[in-house]
């Protein structure tokens, strides 16, 4: 299974070790919070829908209020279109020598955002008869992709062309802003003026696209002047709030069978250079899964679980494969599950806090080996 387009349904192995539930009830709610606070909802589901499945993911965003699909790479979008679903779909950063062609007939929407990008995108609107529908984007402070504000007129003015002479329809204008969620920051009075400007500038040239987009999740929750006709939201609809203001539904939960127990004297050193002594006689336990299934390394020291109900350290480093976790006296038995990650176990946000990162990382990097099991699924969208 390719690590970039890997959006199949992967059933909960029979004889399960780790399993990541997936509440898609959950994600059907946020959406729908989203939906109600942005005239159009484009549901980003890049990075394989958070690493939860974009296919799934993107069609309960669909069904609870979505118009339409986010994806970074075309391969992305086609693998969407693969499983065979049909809504609009915007890719966004694709090299100049994407398949452009292979975009245009699926019907995916472009991003540009430079006068090289739109000329290949012409080229192949050329080649394959088809007009390609296009989102110019422009850098509205991020100096990471779209267009320099320096070199925004220039690419309007070759999009006007292009739209005259059939190519292209120019559909949306795109900007992002680097201070979302912090809506007062000089960064983002400037990125919501860039953007103003870019859409003024735009119309100059005679495009006035439908679609004009500038908020993502924090910016949704947080920055009602940088909404304008669309907003593109992904974290949000998987229950992650870059800004920290918003409770908003929590969608994971990994579990992980006990597959080890054993009880310690005082002193026992724990896994590979004895990072960690046993204070006491202890009690400990293992779980099979590590790094390679997410769990992040720089969390050890800090990083607890639920086990039957109560908070157990994890002790003796987070390994490729499984982690060690000090249950004190509990009583324990082969099989037991100990919550990892959500339900009564820690949140997202405490994990991203032990490992110094973004709850986003934990989440994409859930994806390898542990099985996802999907409930909540609604019924007019299997
Ligand atoms: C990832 C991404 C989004 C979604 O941002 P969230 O903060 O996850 O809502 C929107 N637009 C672009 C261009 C992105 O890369």
């Amino acid at each position: 299974m390719s690590a970039a387009v890997s959006v199949s349904l992967r059933p909960a192995a029979p004889t399960a070790g780790a399993v990541l539930d997936i509440d898609l009830s959950a994600v059907g709610a946020n959406t729908r919070r989203f939906a109600a606070l942005t005239p159009a909802l484009l549901a980003v589901v890049k990075a394989d829908g958070y690493g939860l499945g974009a296919t799934q993911i993107a069609r309960t965003a669909l069904s609870h209020g979505a118009i339409g699909l986010g994806v970074t790479s075309l391969a992305e979008a086609l693998a969407l279109r693969a499983d065979g679903l049909t809504a609009p779909i915007l890719s966004w950063l694709n090299p100049v020598d994407g398949d452009f062609a292979a975009g245009l007939a699926a019907g995916v929407h472009l991003a540009v955002g430079s006068i090289e990008h739109l000329d290949a995108v012409c080229r192949a609107a050329r080649r394959t008869g088809r007009a390609a529908s296009v989102h110019l984007a422009v850098d509205c402070g991020m100096a990471r992709d779209g267009s320099p504000p320096l070199a925004w007129p220039a690419l309007c003015a070759r999009a006007g062309q292009a739209q005259q002479s059939g190519l292209v329809d120019v559909v949306g204008v795109m900007g992002q802003l680097s201070h979302a969620g912090r809506p007062r920051h000089a960064a983002s009075q400037r990125g919501r003026a860039v953007f103003d400007w870019a859409v003024t500038t735009a119309a100059g040239h005679g495009l006035a696209p439908e679609h004009r987009h500038l908020a993502t999740t924090a910016a949704c929750l947080t920055d009602p002047r940088s909404m304008h006709t669309m907003s593109r939201v992904g974290a949000g609809l998987v229950g992650v709030d870059p800004s920290s203001t918003t409770l908003l539904a929590q969608v994971v939960t990994l579990r992980a069978p006990v597959v080890a127990v054993r009880d310690v004297v005082a002193g026992t050193g724990v896994g590979y250079g004895h990072t960690w002594r046993a204070k006491r006689a202890t009690r400990l336990v293992t779980v099979p899964v590590g790094y390679a299934d997410g769990i992040p390394r720089g969390a050890a020291g800090r990083a607890e679980v639920s086990v039957g109900g109560h908070r157990c350290p994890v002790v003796g480093g987070v390994n490729m494969d499984q982690t060690v976790i000090d249950v004190g006296r509990l009583e324990i038995e082969l099989g037991e599950p100990v919550v990892v990650l959500g339900g009564e176990g820690p949140t997202l946000v405490e994990w991203a806090e032990w490992a110094q990162t973004l709850p986003h990382e934990i989440l994409t990097g859930l994806g390898g080996r542990v099985a996802r099991r999907y409930s909540g699924v609604s019924r007019d969208q299997r």
